[in-house]
């Protein structure tokens, strides 16, 4: 059960607020979508639930933990492009999901455990359909298949959280739509909550189980930069 609580949360860089009051419980194995205009303070969220940013006020639970403020192997996470190595193969990237975050908990997850990791690796480029290409190199891909490694090597430490930053934005309509079918398929295979980011109106009211808008929050028309985003 993966629970996530975000309370009371604020964000500023440089004394500006970027996020204000955000307010949310994400129940286990929600798949929930982020939308919001751009410059909402969406990425911002994302990344203050990945660890890259901490809030300037409030705190960030999962089951009840509050977030390390190191990032941590539960979580996973695919960017809208350059989310895997150009000069590693297909096969190499999988398995080098996590150490660009924290190789000290690969080596002690999986130190004496290599050729299980290789496997379960394989597992999950057949799972994304990609077991023909474990030996290619990214640039061989196309973009939908670079996402699918990318997804592949983001669930390689078996996350109970996995955080989607745009990850089809790039991608042509009918790609998207085969991305949408994969997504889908991996949330109910493995069990994890999924926050995702979008700014495709449809894809947030399609895909998922729940859409939480960011949005300036508009209490002053004549200074709306003085306030921050908030879920409306
Ligand atoms: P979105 O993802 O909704 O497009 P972001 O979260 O990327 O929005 O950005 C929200 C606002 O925060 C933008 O005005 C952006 O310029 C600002 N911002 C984001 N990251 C930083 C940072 N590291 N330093 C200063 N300002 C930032
Ligand atoms: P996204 O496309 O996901 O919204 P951005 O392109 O806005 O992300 O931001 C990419 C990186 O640049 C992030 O690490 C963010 O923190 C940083 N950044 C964004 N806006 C600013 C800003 N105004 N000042 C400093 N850093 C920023």
């Amino acid at each position: 059960m993966t629970e996530i609580a975000i309370k009371n949360v604020f964000k500023e860089y440089n004394r500006n607020p970027i996020l204000e009051r955000v307010n949310v419980t994400l129940p286990d194995h929600e798949f929930c979508l982020i939308l919001g205009s751009s410059g909402a303070g969406k990425s911002t969220l994302l990344r203050m639930l990945l660890s890259q940013e901490t809030p300037s006020r409030g705190e960030i639970l999962i089951d009840g933990e509050p977030i390390d403020v190191e990032p941590q192997a539960d979580r996973g996470v695919v960017f809208q492009r350059y989310s895997v190595f150009p000069h590693k193969t297909v096969l190499d990237n999988v398995l080098a999901g996590p150490s660009f975050r924290e190789s000290r908990f690969f080596g002690r997850l999986f130190g004496n455990r290599k050729a299980k990791l290789r496997d379960r690796a394989m597992e999950l480029l057949d799972q994304v359909g990609l077991s023909d290409a474990a030996d290619k190199y990214p640039v061989q891909l196309s973009g939908g298949m670079q996402q699918r490694l990318a997804i592949a090597q983001a669930l390689i430490m078996e996350p109970k959280v996995l955080l989607l930053d745009e990850p089809f934005g790039a991608l042509d309509q009918s790609t998207k739509k085969s991305m949408h079918k994969l997504i889908l398929d991996l949330w109910n295979a493995n069990k994890m909550t999924i926050v995702m980011v979008t700014h495709d109106i449809q894809e947030a009211f399609t895909l998922g189980t729940r859409v939480l808008m960011v949005d300036k929050q508009r209490r002053d028309p004549q200074a709306p930069e003085a306030y921050g985003s908030t879920i409306v």
